[in-house]
């Protein structure tokens, strides 16, 4: 496979390429120049495979033969071994739970599949490797772990300062050896554009090796497609299944978009978002306008120009009707969350952390207006990892995880700096010449 940048069809890369620059070289995504099919056997007989079965086919296709079937298994292996429970509410409504992960949250998938391809390369080429990333809460955690002791590979993660949770933060900033956090005076979008800058510097790229590993990297997106086809393996019944996604940079959603197009016969998504309402807000007008982000409690989700928006476009041909036959948008305040998250603890006794709760909302109101159809709604995130939103919310504090509880009494390491994208240059030049 063979992939191209969204800002230019003819600029085409290697699968490792791709995975190596994160970001083209002119500022474009990579995509795959097609997205391949999948048997309809394979497809029918899904319940009989293993996780890592389906995780190995689904991602074969996508990666070059530099690395074997052997590596691959295990890479794929390694990637998905943990549960990805669904938990049925009603015959209409399940919850996918995709927190069961080392750091807690789904981005676990991508971060791992991410890391070990990246040693595979890293191994391959005896090249050392820098990971560049910008988080708004989750990404970090799931990369820094996913990284973590990597030989050859250092992580460095830019965050903003005091907006993401105490647990997010001692989950990537405590972990020190080739972990390095970065704590910046302001919004993701601001974390967001100094990575996109380094990425464009050519004293940088020519002093060393950088990469992404947020949703902008392949090797992110494309593991997440996996749990759609777990989850569809232990649906009951098939018909007429949506998927309720909740959204921030749409990784997760893209990676659904894939899987349909392999051929999992999904009816439709719902991009389910807090106040941060950029897609929902051109599905239904037309208009894609990015503004700033603002905060919410579902913080993960806190985004004001959501880089996978242009992979989608490339899906489905730059056609508004196309995707809006397929993807329906809703959003929702922070009132509506935690009332959700209230309604559903109460009527159902499941405790949903934020980011779920925006899904479920979704999902919720997209079955008022198709009461036939079913939905899985993503759970992205374990509650406990949002102790302050639950008991703002509950008045209950969430069960504490012992993975957790370990952490709190590990001091953060971060380094500090403004939002000026010298000062990173700075600081990344410090770093290689340790
Ligand atoms: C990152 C994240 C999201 C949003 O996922 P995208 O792929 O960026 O749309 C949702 N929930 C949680 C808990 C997250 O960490």
């Amino acid at each position: 496979m063979k992939y191209y940048s969204t800002n230019n069809p003819q600029h085409i890369v290697s699968f490792q390429e791709a995975v190596l620059n994160g970001l083209a070289p002119d500022g474009g995504l990579y995509m795959p120049q097609t997205i391949p099919s999948l048997s309809p056997d394979f497809i029918a007989s899904l319940p009989s495979f293993s996780k890592s079965e389906i995780a190995f086919t689904v991602a074969r296709p996508f990666v070059d033969e530099a690395i074997s079937d052997t590596d691959l298994m295990k890479i794929a292996e390694e990637t998905v071994a943990f549960d990805f429970p669904l938990i049925s509410l009603n015959p209409h409504v399940h919850i996918l739970e995709l927190f069961h992960g080392p750091t807690l949250a789904f981005k676990d998938v991508g971060a791992r599949f991410t890391a070990r391809i990246l040693q595979h390369i890293s191994q391959q080429h005896q090249k050392r490797i820098t990971v560049l990333v910008a988080t708004s809460g989750d990404t970090g955690s799931a990369v820094a772990h996913g990284f973590y002791e990597t030989n050859g590979i250092d992580v460095v993660i830019l965050y903003p300062k005091g907006k993401v949770s105490v647990m997010q933060e001692k989950q990537f900033a405590t972990l020190g050896k080739n972990i390095h956090a970065i704590a910046v005076d302001g919004t993701f979008d601001d974390c967001q554009r100094m990575v996109k800058s380094a990425f464009q510097d050519n004293d940088l790229r020519q002093t060393m090796f950088l990469t992404s590993a947020n949703s902008i990297n392949i090797a992110r997106l494309l593991p997440q497609s996996f749990y759609y086809f777990f989850a569809w393996a232990a649906l009951p019944t098939k018909q007429e299944v949506v998927f309720s996604v909740p959204s921030g940079n749409f990784g997760n959603l893209t990676a659904g978009v894939f899987a349909k197009k392999m051929g999992l016969p999904i009816h439709g998504f719902i991009a389910a978002t807090n106040s941060n309402d950029v897609v929902p807000q051109y599905l239904e007008t037309k208009q894609f306008s990015p503004r700033p982000s603002v905060q919410t409690i579902s913080n993960a989700m806190d985004v004001g120009n959501p880089s996978n928006f242009a992979r989608l476009l490339e899906l489905y041909q730059n056609s508004w009707d196309a995707m809006t036959k397929d993807i329906t948008g809703y959003s929702f305040t922070d009132e509506e969350t935690q009332h959700a998250m209230q309604q559903v603890y109460h009527t159902k006794n499941y405790l949903l952390d934020p980011h779920g709760a925006v899904a479920w909302l979704g999902l919720t109101r997209y079955l008022k207006d198709h009461p036939q159809a079913q939905g899985i709604s993503f759970e992205t995130a374990h509650p406990c990892k949002f102790t302050e939103v639950v008991e703002a919310s509950l008045h209950i504090a969430p069960p504490p995880h012992p993975s957790l509880q370990a952490l709190l009494d590990k001091p953060v390491q971060s380094i500090s700096c403004p939002t000026n994208f010298q000062n990173l240059k700075k600081i990344l030049q410090n770093l290689i010449a340790r």
